[in-house]
């Protein structure tokens, strides 16, 4: 699709141009807040699956920003945020970076070193696993980049934090009623929300998760012991949705809801592009493409390609 018909057919993607933001995905993050007030009060944060960067973008315009340039900012401690991202991500004011597997225990010990012992108020994570088109395989990727989340959530999140978590409303329901009911035994509040510039499309929604509080006597090494007790979003196998929390006065119902200013711009939708007098358009440039995207090696390749077989088969060489 070339830039102009995807400024047309995707206004949060020429939006995201025309404010400076490194992808539309901002606009979730900022419609959740609409709905949910997720900053308020807020002066630590962690942004995990942080890259390009749009909502540590967020988080700087909202928090680190602002307290920078007030006039009573002078020697008191300004917002802390760390974002972390298996991708290197270009820098952003007052994100601390850390480049690593949020799935790897040692990137959560980095993140909670940065935090030397003081609590996050929010964690935000939208992590998307390179989608592989086999829908199962996703869905359950995906799980995992939500445990990793909750795992460094009971490390670092006070009680009262906020978590927020991109799930995957797949055809599994019985996955979903699994992590609602994961999310549920350390958050009082769980609502699965759809921002108005996530496409309906997608399959995309987020778990915006408020007030921790962990069960009593819990102990963090015990996560995922007490995770199988409500179903492991890891194994089919242990998923008994079907006889209890779906049936009967144990019907759950889980919480979805519709954000951002629903008579707003629609992102199904596709919008005109404004001319200019000579009847041309000039498409924005993308703010901050990424620095080594997944799909650098295989731009490479194509490239190569271009010039012939051998390239290629020296690339691969190289690699
Ligand atoms: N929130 C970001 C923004 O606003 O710019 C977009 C995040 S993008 C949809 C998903 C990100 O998840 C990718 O940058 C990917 O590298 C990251 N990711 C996927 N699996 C990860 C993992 N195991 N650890 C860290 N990051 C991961």
């Amino acid at each position: 699709m070339g830039k102009a018909s995807r400024d047309k057919r995707d206004i949060y993607y020429r939006k995201a141009k025309e404010e400076g933001w490194r992808a539309r995905s901002a606009f979730k993050l900022l419609q959740i807040d609409e709905e949910f007030n997720i900053f308020e009060g807020v002066k630590h944060v962690v942004d995990l699956c942080a890259a390009p960067g749009s909502w540590s973008q967020v988080l700087s315009r909202k928090l680190y920003l602002p307290a920078k340039l007030s006039p009573d900012s002078e020697g008191t401690d300004l917002p802390l945020i760390v974002a972390i991202d298996l991708q290197p991500m270009a820098p952003i004011e007052g994100v601390i970076q850390v480049q690593g597997d949020i799935t790897n225990a040692r990137t959560a010990e980095v993140v909670i070193r940065h935090f030397d012992g003081c609590k996050a108020d929010l964690v935000v994570c939208d992590g998307a696993p390179d989608v592989t088109g086999l829908h199962d395989m996703d869905e359950f990727v995906q799980s995992q980049l939500i445990l990793a989340g909750l795992t460094i959530v009971t490390h670092i999140l006070k009680n009262g934090g906020k978590f927020i978590a991109k799930i995957f409303r797949g055809k599994d329901t019985s996955l979903l009623y699994c992590q609602f009911h994961q999310l549920k035994l350390f958050f009082t509040e769980v609502t699965f929300a759809k921002p108005k510039s996530s496409r309906n499309s997608s399959i995309e929604a987020f778990a915006v998760c408020e007030n921790y509080s962990p069960p009593e006597g819990f102990n963090e090494k015990d996560l995922h012991r007490l995770l199988e007790k409500v179903g492991s979003p890891s194994g089919a196998d242990d998923l008994d949705c079907s006889s209890g929390w779906l049936e009967g006065p144990n019907k759950v119902y889980i919480p979805f809801l519709a954000c951002g200013d629903l008579s707003g711009y629609d992102s199904d939708r596709s919008y005109p592009l404004t001319k200019a007098a000579d009847g041309t358009y000039q498409s924005l440039d993308p703010i901050q493409p990424p620095i080594a995207p997944p799909y650098k090696r295989a731009l490479e390749l194509k490239k190569a390609s271009s010039h012939g077989v051998h390239d290629i088969e020296r690339l691969s060489i190289d690699s």
